[in-house]
């Protein structure tokens, strides 16, 4: 585990490498990398899938239309972008904003699992299907959105992407349902942590959300 004091060195450390990165044909295509930014002890780290065209002109993540969105959602929880953590899984926009190709999605793993060593989030939440699918391949996302879940060790929350629940009227309902349980997953997660209260892990191992099954859509 890495020491706190040693944390900023270390992002700083891999955003350079991000930045310098030609792991995959995409680093050689963008403007910029997006490696992430927000708080290094952040409590929540949000994970999209892949940098646009605003945010490729500008190396910082969401800062599009679906950016501004996220800033609502945030505002809605009483947060700000300051407060959390923000990252792709891909760090490079892949061309026309196709879908990232899984040699991409490869080649970019070992920076997310860098970052989330170093902020060591209490909760992940994954906004769309290539996030989700990092962490539960193969689960729909409309039956597991808003309900936090253990996942070796780290508790995740999927959500629908911001982008799509944009478009969506009833998706955007949704996601704002959602995002109304990230405190009490928070305080879950947190509580957890307290050594007089961690004896009953096995009890929080899944929090069902109660929220209704929207139909699931091919961009989440
Ligand atoms: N969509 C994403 O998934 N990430 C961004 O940074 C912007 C839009």
């Amino acid at each position: 585990m890495i020491e706190t004091t040693e944390r900023p060195a270390a992002l700083s450390d891999l955003n350079a490498q991000v930045h310098a990165c030609r792991a995959c044909a995409l680093g050689s295509m963008r403007t910029r990398a997006v490696p992430g930014e927000g708080r290094i002890d952040a409590d929540i780290m949000f994970i999209g899938e892949a940098p646009g065209y605003y945010e490729d002109q500008q190396g910082r993540p969401f800062v599009g239309a679906a950016g501004q969105f996220l800033e609502q959602l945030l505002a809605s929880i009483g947060l700000a972008r300051r407060d959390v953590f923000i990252v792709n899984v891909i760090k490079c926009r892949p061309p026309q904003n196709r879908d990232p190709l899984p040699d991409e999605i490869n080649a970019c793993s070992g920076w997310l699992t860098q970052q989330i060593g170093i902020v060591q989030p209490k909760l992940i939440v994954t906004l769309g299907r290539y996030s989700l699918a990092r962490f539960l391949p193969g689960m729909p996302i409309g039956r597991i959105h808003g309900q936090a879940r253990k996942v070796n060790g780290q508790w995740v929350v999927p959500m629908y992407h911001p982008a799509a629940a944009l478009h969506q009227g009833n998706l955007r309902r949704t996601i704002e349902e959602d995002f109304r349980k990230i405190p009490g997953y928070l305080e879950l997660a947190g509580r957890e942590q307290q050594p007089t209260l961690a004896g009953n892990h096995q009890a929080l191992e899944t929090v069902p959300a109660s929220a209704p099954e929207p139909a699931q859509m091919k961009l989440l």
